[in-house]
């Protein structure tokens, strides 16, 4: 199917591309890699009267490590996170950003679209919420600064006014000793994920759980922090039985809604194993191991 016919403008300032969006009106949309938009576009699921391309705003896809901190600027695509020296140094950056869809998706969807279009399935958002990350959100009246989770108001919607742009997204350097880990499944690589989890946590010198933070994805309308199952490994020795409780506080913590991508039940199963295993990746990175995690298909 075609897309409903929209006109085209280029935004070559951010205060270009807030005054293009206030010109063209309630139905103007940014646009950024496309790969949201566009396939809505085409089923006539969204039908923006106007376009505002961002790509050419100067400075926006930049990648930048500076004071314990990481600055996404929010053109930079998933395939220039993937090959970035701050995602080989935070490894649960790198098992987000590789496994996002295909390579065609991965060179043109951008951190900053994934965020803005708040879809349940997306990836980032999980990953980053294990992170202390905000996003600085840019509009006609200067700019602020959102701590990412009260960013998310539900399925498909943020804090984000219409006018108003993601600039950029923060992320502090995990501390000494700390290890993450992001696994989702799925039964494709170009497909969503059927669930997800994505896991940060800090040991002390003498192993015990100093710092986690848990969070689920897939299996609500946004990205769920799974308190209960953070409780239980927070300051504790992480053993088995202790995995094994957090995974059950992470099935609880759950809300998931059975589709073609399988039953509600399947999905807390799911999310249960998941949590489990990226409980053990995050471990052992936080020991100083390399292991190699991610998006895990069907079949394999
Ligand atoms: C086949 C396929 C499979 C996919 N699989 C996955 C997957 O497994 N996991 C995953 O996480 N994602 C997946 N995606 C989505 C992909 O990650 C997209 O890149 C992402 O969702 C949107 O980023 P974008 O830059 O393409 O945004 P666009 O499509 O350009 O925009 C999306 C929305 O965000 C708004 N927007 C974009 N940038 C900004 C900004 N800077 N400020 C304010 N608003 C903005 C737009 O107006 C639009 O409403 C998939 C996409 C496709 C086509």
């Amino acid at each position: 199917m075609y897309a409903h016919p929209f006109s085209y403008h280029r935004a070559q300032s951010l205060g270009e591309a807030t005054k293009l969006l206030h010109q063209r009106g309630e139905e103007s949309r940014v646009i950024a890699g496309g790969q949201s938009l566009i396939p809505l576009m085409k089923m006539r699921l969204a039908r923006p009267t106007a376009l505002i391309d961002i790509n050419f705003i100067p400075g926006l896809s930049e990648i930048k490590g500076r004071d314990g901190e990481i600055r996404f600027g929010a053109l930079a695509r998933h395939s220039d996170i993937e090959a970035s020296e701050h995602a080989a140094a935070i490894p649960i950056l790198h098992d987000c950003a590789a496994g996002i869809a295909d390579v065609q998706v991965r060179n043109q969807g951008t951190i900053g679209g994934s965020l803005a279009e708040a879809d349940p399935s997306g990836d980032w958002a999980a990953t980053l919420l294990t992170l202390e990350a905000s996003v600085i959100c840019a509009g006609a009246q200067g700019e602020r600064s959102v701590k990412l989770e009260e960013f998310f108001k539900d399925a498909y919607t943020t804090v984000l006014q219409r006018e108003e742009l993601l600039r950029e997204i923060v992320v502090k350097k995990p501390a000494k000793n700390s290890g993450g880990a992001f696994v989702a499944f799925k039964r494709s690589a170009p497909v969503y994920a059927t669930a997800s989890a994505a896991v940060q946590l800090t040991l002390d010198a003498k192993d015990t759980c100093k710092d986690v933070r848990i969070v689920l994805g897939c299996v609500g309308l946004t990205a769920i922090r799974a308190k209960q199952a953070e409780a239980e490994l927070y300051s504790k020795k992480i053993d088995e039985r202790s995995i094994a409780r957090a995974a059950d506080g992470a099935r609880e913590a759950a809300e998931p809604q059975s589709d073609m991508r399988g039953s509600a039940e399947y999905k807390r199963a799911l999310v249960g194993a998941l949590v489990k295993r990226a409980i053990g990746i995050a471990v052992r990175r936080a020991r100083g191991e390399h292991v190699e995690a991610g998006h895990e298909y069907v079949g394999r």
